[in-house]
């Protein structure tokens, strides 16, 4: 069982929480502008990253807020916890140098589309790779 501590109610049990998936993922600025296939990688395509992970949660039967929780995929270990619309915290090894959030290609994983959220130069890999 994991204790997550919720930043309005403090240590609670995992079972009053919901996973809301990968953090920091921004809306796209002109989303009239992209493509289908940038607007499905919006939608669909997120980080698998073995590491420290950001991620959203719900406090479903607590407060009823959102926050967003830095935690290694690999361990479970919860290394942050913080509120909506802070940054992510610096300091873990994975996370590289990427604390903005359309930067999204944390490290040099083997998904070829997962960080291309970015809106004007879109890499021409994900076009060809899945052909
Ligand atoms: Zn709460």
């Amino acid at each position: 069982m994991l204790l997550i501590s919720c930043p309005n109610c403090g240590s609670r049990d995992e079972t009053e929480f919901q996973y809301g998936g990968q953090a920091h993922v921004a809306y796209p600025e002109a989303p009239d502008t992209l493509t289908d296939r940038e607007w499905a990688e919006y939608l669909f395509y997120r980080d698998n990253t073995k590491g420290a992970f950001a991620e959203r949660w719900l406090h479903s039967t607590g407060c009823r807020q959102w926050f967003n929780m830095l935690r290694d995929t690999v361990s479970y270990e919860i290394q942050a916890v913080y509120r909506m619309g802070e940054p992510r915290p610096a300091g873990s090894p994975e996370a590289g140098a990427t604390t903005s959030p359309a930067a999204g290609n944390a490290g040099s994983s083997a998904s070829p589309a997962a960080g291309n959220s970015g809106t004007s130069s879109s890499p021409a890999s994900p076009e060809g790779a899945l052909k």
